[in-house]
């Protein structure tokens, strides 16, 4: 009896105080903190900053200027995981060399790989150069499942973003008409935009190109150029003497006057290409914030199209 009359007891007073706390406190928020965002590129970082707007902070672990297959795994990126609610990725085995490790260390179940809070962005991507059967890394490729560098079209940065609108909505239903305005805005400023790029490419249509990496299957492909060769012999695998011989004797047969290269590579071996074709090296940029102006995913189209125009104009 006794017991019941105490518990009795703690209940009011638990009750009452309940409801003293909810009078002290202040209002609650319209919506709780803001939904923490961590993605593996900077471009995923800019796509969810875009649809995410003032309802989220978002950081990239890797940075514009580094390459995405290859990112030093630093600590400070473990505390970032640790309060994350949401970890975008490229996915594709892009990030196997260093993400796996930091997600199981970070402890976090939030995010991981099947949680609810791990959005794998290439499942709402178009992707290109799927090997056919069986493919291992013995060989050294680092393009496994596909290739990764598939943001590199504004139409698959679209698709991404429509992929992350629906995930914040899902996780913050209060705010679900927010982001889905942020993402009709974003959709529409991007096909404006993505109108402008293609009449600015119209010109070089069908133009041969050799890349360094295959970083650019998607954007080749969506703006008219024709890639016939790269100076890495295969994704991920160094270029050795006898690849660069094949590669210059290609280059001078299709007359390829554009080397594109991303801003991580060596330059020796495109430099010598270049002096023995004529062929210009023409170093792109393959993620927003690769260069201090390049600030969000329009000015890393725009900046790579007015590079590439005036290569391409030069080279005539
Ligand atoms: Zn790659």
């Amino acid at each position: 009896m006794r017991y019941v009359s105490n518990k009795i007891r703690f209940t009011a007073i638990a009750a009452s105080l309940a409801l003293l706390l909810a009078t002290l406190a202040p209002p609650p928020a319209r919506a709780a903190a803001k939904i923490q965002i961590v993605t593996a590129t900077s471009d995923l970082a800019a796509l969810a900053q875009e649809i995410g707007g003032d309802r989220v902070d978002v950081e990239s672990i890797a940075r514009g200027y580094q390459d995405p297959h290859f990112v030093e795994a630093k600590p400070s990126f473990l505390l970032k995981l640790r309060k994350a609610d949401l970890l975008v990725v490229v996915g594709l085995e892009l990030e196997i060399g260093w993400l796996p490790p930091l997600i199981n260390q970070s402890g976090n179940p939030r995010i991981q790989v099947a949680a609810p809070g791990y959005f794998d962005a290439s499942r709402f991507a178009q992707i290109l150069e799927i090997p056919k059967g069986v493919v291992t890394r013995a060989e050294g490729d680092v393009h496994p499942l596909g290739n990764p560098h598939y943001w590199l079209d504004p139409a698959n940065g679209q698709r991404i973003a429509k992929g992350i609108a629906d995930k914040l909505s899902e996780m913050r239903p209060a705010d679900a008409a927010y982001f889905s305005q942020r993402y009709d805005a974003f959709a529409k400023r991007l096909q404006e935009a993505d109108q402008k790029w293609i009449e600015q490419m119209k010109p070089y249509a069908g133009r041969k190109v050799v890349t360094y990496h295959r970083s650019w299957p998607n954007f080749t492909g969506h703006f008219g150029l024709d890639v016939v060769g790269y100076v890495e012999p295969r994704p991920g695998i160094p270029p050795s003497p006898s690849h660069t011989v094949e590669l210059i004797q290609l280059m001078k047969r299709e007359n390829v006057k554009i080397i594109m290269v991303e801003p991580y590579f060596d330059l020796k071996t495109p430099n010598a290409i270049g002096r023995d074709t004529g062929a210009q090296v023409v170093v792109m940029m393959p993620s927003v914030g690769g260069e201090k102006e390049i600030t969000d995913y329009f000015k890393l189209f725009d900046y790579d199209i007015a590079l590439l125009k005036k290569a391409l104009d030069a080279a005539h």
